[in-house]
């Protein structure tokens, strides 16, 4: 069974083709630059890679782009697409309508248009995507799978903001959670490690990729996250402020004559890593400047670490303790530096890291344990796999298995 998963963004569509028997990817691409100039495609399908710059005007044309390369004769993987069983389709914002993944049908789409308030910036794309493929493929099934539905099970006192309750009931104003596939899948990978049983079960799952979050999963479920209303909130990222002072805003507004959508892409592309070292968002570059002496490099990893290092001390308060921290995505994954000095000088909570295990971490069979025999908390990283939860969801949803 092949399932093809779309990921549409604001100027980009990626997709993964899944053999849904063996679990691999049989082909994976991206249109980037959609709308503007730079159109970009590149494709690949085992070791067939194809790439071509050309400009691409629409998320349909991008699709159209998608389908023809995956039947390509040359550098496809399929001989047509019935051979496609279904679509999963990711969904950054579900808001309070959406909160499981389900089919695509007049119900489910009017409940995605309600997000175009909550998220236009993910919502207008998202369905610019699922409308491309409805048109490709109108006779295959689509699925919706949310990121924010693994937060649901936040308790309110998690979720609420202490504003005027009226505006919570009016605007849908509350704490959502972003990255939540990501969650769900290595916290799953988590409690397989520590005997398959979630009931009993404290978790931290450290996300730190361009985008991060920090997630409290306690007997399975979610019950606190770092990113709020939108995924701006929380920790230092790339290029997003994460959680700052409000007042600031309407200050720096009124100060540097901002009006309040440009303030937002401003929060959202200026701020961060990039803000702070005045270098880069990406960490790779950040860490090369700090190692070669820049001060201002170092200053935003130093606030990196440290937030990290208070969400896990929060979480623990909240879930009276933690059995394992999990790292995952971009940073997670490959920046041992980050994850020895967020793992620092925690005995008080029982973390001990084995250093040589942690510096090794890609030669490490799994389960990728980084922490010492003797450490009362086990730490993990693991390697994050956010389409593969959307093409098993969308098989579940269509299929019931
Ligand atoms: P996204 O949120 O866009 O999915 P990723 O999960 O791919 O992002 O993470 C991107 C981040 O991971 C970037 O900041 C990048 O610099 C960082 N990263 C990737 N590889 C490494 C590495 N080897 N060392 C440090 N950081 C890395």
């Amino acid at each position: 069974m092949y399932i093809l998963v779309v990921n549409a963004g604001s100027s980009s569509l990626k997709y993964q083709l899944f053999d849904m028997e063996s679990e691999r990817v049989m082909a994976k691409g991206l249109c980037e630059c959609i709308g503007i100039d730079g159109g970009h495609m590149k494709h690949q399908a085992g070791e067939k890679k194809f790439e071509k710059f050309e400009n691409i005007p629409t998320h349909a044309e991008a699709t159209k782009m998608m389908v023809a390369m995956l039947t390509d004769k040359e550098y496809g993987c399929i001989d047509s697409l019935e051979q496609i069983s279904a679509v999963g389709h990711r969904i950054v914002q579900g808001g309070p309508w959406l909160v499981q993944s389900v089919p695509v049908n007049e119900d489910s789409l009017e409940k995605l248009r309600r997000c175009l308030d909550l998220a236009p910036l993910h919502t207008k794309p998202h369905l610019l995507g699922i409308e491309g493929c409805l048109a490709v493929m109108p006779d295959i099934p689509q699925v919706l799978v949310i990121d924010t539905a693994f937060h649901q099970t936040m308790p309110p006192k998690a979720y609420m903001y202490p504003i005027p309750y009226e505006l919570y009931e009016k605007y849908a104003i509350r704490r959502y959670g972003f990255h939540g596939t990501s969650h769900r899948y290595v916290s799953g990978k988590c409690i397989e490690y520590m005997g398959g049983k979630a009931e009993g079960t404290r978790i931290i799952t450290c996300h730190l990729g361009n985008g991060s979050s920090i997630s409290a999963v306690k007997d399975g479920k979610i019950i606190d996250t770092s990113m709020g209303f939108t995924p701006l909130d929380g920790i230092i990222m790339g290029s997003r402020c994460g959680a700052v002072d409000p007042a600031i805003v309407p200050f720096i507004m009124e100060k540097e004559n901002i009006a309040p959508s440009a303030m937002q892409s401003w929060m959202n592309k200026k701020c961060g890593l990039l803000g702070v070292s005045g270098v880069d968002s990406d960490m790779r570059k950040v860490m090369a400047a700090m190692n070669a002496g820049n001060e201002r490099a170092k200053l935003a990893y130093d606030i990196l670490v440290y937030d990290i290092k208070k969400y896990i001390g929060a979480y623990s308060a909240a879930m009276n303790g933690v059995d394992a921290i999990v790292f995952t995505a971009g940073i997670g994954e490959n920046d041992e530096t980050v994850r020895a000095d967020v793992c620092a000088d925690m005995e008080y909570l029982g973390v001990k890291l084995d250093a040589e295990k942690n510096a090794a971490v890609r030669k490490l069979p799994e389960p990728k344990l980084i922490s010492a025999p003797d450490s009362k908390v086990r730490v993990y990283v693991i390697e994050t796999n956010e389409e593969l939860v959307i093409a098993s969801d969308t098989r579940k949803i269509v299929f019931g298995d």
